[in-house]
């Protein structure tokens, strides 16, 4: 084969180049190191609004629909709050990773299980080296993760991402997740439905313990607690953390660190900048880089907004706590839907904020009685 584009890794950022590149009639090459179906450790909720980024017969893909969110404080109070339609869903990345890889395939793309080992530059395109032979192309997109091989030998250097944990165990919770906030300096510890089970698991930017955080929350809230793994997820702390690649060499989803610095859901970017890197190879061939940065603005609007946002709310998240249940939790949904940015949530959070504010809860933002409120874990 002689493809023009190579796209390494099989997540949904390498798949959605490839299915999208395919539809444009451009020859491409998919690598992936791992046989699928793989496991990939991730909770598996895709927003509302990545529906419109999916490929279409994806019936039976979702194990869960979410139809409400509960919002804790360091596991002991809550607020729930209904959505008034879905605006979440969870999915099992192994068979959703293969339905997007298929779906790339039935769009022409070739799939190859091979690790990628490297490249140089060859004329004006590439010559990829694989554990299963050589390729030239004439572009290259690296879609290879967090610790992707493409971006570190483009010259990037990874910085900002979130350690997490994760553990599937038996539980029922049906059209809901639990968002715990208050326990990690940096992050949030999660519940989520799982299928017939549940997913708990904890990010944080922070530096403390996550597998005592985990296991002492599970065992609070009478969780059977199984032996996590984990994982990185890369959340950029300003525009200069996300790596776009240069030329002809794009990157794009966690390679590029794509993931949102609130939330910590990659998957909607994934597939959104796996579009992206299409369009801008097809649109400016000669110099996609370009292009591809200047489509992207919107994405990374996004990403440094809710980076904006994580940096106050965990801060202070005791007032978090407060203005979610306020009125965040509402303007979330809307922003999981589709149907509001991050930076129109960003200035409504200010605005609530300053509408509400008082002497009292003033000076509590200065004593600290606003502010966060980790390591003090209140059922030691
Ligand atoms: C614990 C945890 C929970 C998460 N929960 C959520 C969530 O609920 N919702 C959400 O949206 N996001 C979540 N995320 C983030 C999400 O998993 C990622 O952002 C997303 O997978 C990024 O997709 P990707 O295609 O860029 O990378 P990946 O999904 O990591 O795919 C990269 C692919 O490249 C392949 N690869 C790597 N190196 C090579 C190589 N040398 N040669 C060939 N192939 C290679 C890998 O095998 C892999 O298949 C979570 C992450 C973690 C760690």
């Amino acid at each position: 084969m002689n493809p023009e584009v190579v796209v390494v890794g099989g997540g949904p950022a390498g798949a959605s180049c490839a299915y999208h590149l395919s539809k444009s009639g451009l020859n491409v090459l998919l690598l992936e190191k791992e046989k699928l179906p793989r496991f990939k450790l991730c909770a598996g909720c895709l927003s509302a609004r990545t529906l419109g980024l999916l490929p279409e017969s994806r019936k039976g893909l979702f194990l869960n629909t979410i139809r409400s969110g509960r919002l804790g404080f360091m596991g002991i109070e809550e607020v729930r709050v209904d959505a008034r339609e879905e605006v979440a869903y969870i999915v099992d990345r192994r068979f959703f990773d293969l339905f997007l890889v298929e779906k790339a395939q039935e769009a022409g793309a070739e799939l190859l299980q091979a690790e990628f080992i490297g490249f140089e530059k060859e004329e004006s395109g590439y010559r990829v080296f694989t554990s299963k032979g050589d390729f030239f192309a004439d572009f290259l997109v690296g879609a290879d993760g967090v610790h992707s091989k493409t971006a570190r030998i483009l010259g990037f250097k990874k910085k900002g991402v979130y350690k997490s944990l994760e553990f599937l165990t038996g539980g029922h919770m049906k059209e809901e997740v639990l968002i715990e906030i208050g326990l990690v300096s940096r992050g949030y510890l999660w519940v989520f439905p799982h299928g017939e089970g549940i997913s708990v698991g904890v990010a944080s930017a922070g530096k403390e313990d996550l597998t005592r955080i985990l296991k002492d929350y599970a065992d609070k809230k009478g969780i059977k607690y199984t032996h996590p793994k984990g994982w990185h997820i890369p959340c950029p702390e300003g525009e200069g953390d996300i790596h776009t690649g240069r030329d002809r060499a794009l990157l794009v989803g966690d390679s590029a660190n794509m993931a949102d610095p609130l939330l910590g859901e990659g998957i909607y970017y994934a597939l959104w900048a796996g579009r992206l890197v299409s369009e801008a190879i097809v649109k400016n061939p000669s110099n996609p880089a370009d292009t591809y940065r200047k489509l992207l603005k919107p994405l990374v609007d996004e990403l440094l907004y809710a980076g904006k946002i994580a940096r106050l709310a965990y801060r202070f998240q005791r007032l978090a706590y407060k203005m979610g249940k306020e009125f965040a939790l509402a303007s979330f949904y809307e922003l999981l839907a589709g149907e509001r940015s991050y930076k129109s949530l960003y200035w409504k959070g200010w605005l609530n904020f300053l509408k509400n504010l008082t002497v009292e809860k003033l000076m509590g933002i200065f004593r600290g009685h606003e502010g966060r409120s980790v390591g003090a874990t209140p059922w030691l």
